[in-house]
């Protein structure tokens, strides 16, 4: 294999992992099963039901968090495209760090932390979630959101606006429809000011005196 073959299918394979963190941005809570189904080991399957503990001085005060972990992770996730992963300090080492697979971490019940720390960092597996989030971090013009429907998408080239481009159902048709429809509605606004009786005859008197 040349040497360019390699580098095109690495670049597919992160282009994919890619989209599949947009899906994950703009997932519903009713369509996690149909996600995990089709991206199995895009996350560790034990994290998806893992509910951090609040983060107290004082660890018997600990109780568990309103927000699975994973909602919480991807309000992060939303927060960063906005931000077209051009990231603060740190903020990377937070979206890397909160996502693991719980059951190797060896934590007990009561304590649950929402991302990992000190030596444990070492162990934490890597997941395609982790190689999309740092590949991001140098692709900020492929970031984007959906101009017509708002949803995070990955851009194949830097001009795209939309989420979807082909055929009738496709944000780029639903915002070309409504642009005209606007147009329209911008040209029939004209043609009624011209056509107001008031203004005609205002026009009608401007022009008579020009002449006079
Ligand atoms: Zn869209």
């Amino acid at each position: 294999m040349r040497h360019s073959d390699t580098s095109w299918d690495e670049r597919q394979k992160r282009l994919a992992e890619a989209k599949t963190l947009a899906d994950f941005a703009n997932l519903e809570p009713s369509d996690v099963g149909a996600f995990r189904k089709d991206h199995p080991d895009f996350f560790p399957a034990a994290w998806w039901d893992y509910r951090p503990t609040t983060l107290t001085k004082r660890p018997t005060l600990e109780k568990p968090t309103p927000k699975m972990q994973w909602e919480i992770v991807q309000q992060m996730v939303r927060d960063t495209w906005l931000r077209q992963f051009r990231l603060p300090p740190f903020w990377s080492t937070w979206l890397l760090t909160s996502v693991f697979d719980p059951e190797e971490m060896g934590w007990d019940e009561e304590h649950r932390p929402p991302f990992v720390t000190g030596l444990h960092v070492l162990d934490i597996d890597s997941y395609p979630y982790h190689e999309a989030v740092q590949w991001l971090v140098g692709q900020s013009w492929r970031v984007k959101q959906c101009e017509q429907c708002g949803k995070c998408f990955i851009a194949e080239a830097s001009q795209r606006r939309f989420c979807s481009n082909d055929g009738d159902t496709s944000c780029f048709w639903a915002h070309r429809k409504a642009g005209r429809k606007n147009n329209a509605d911008e040209v029939n606004k004209d043609r009624r000011n011209n056509y107001d009786p008031k203004a005609r005859r205002r026009r009608y008197l401007r022009d008579k005196r020009r002449k006079a």
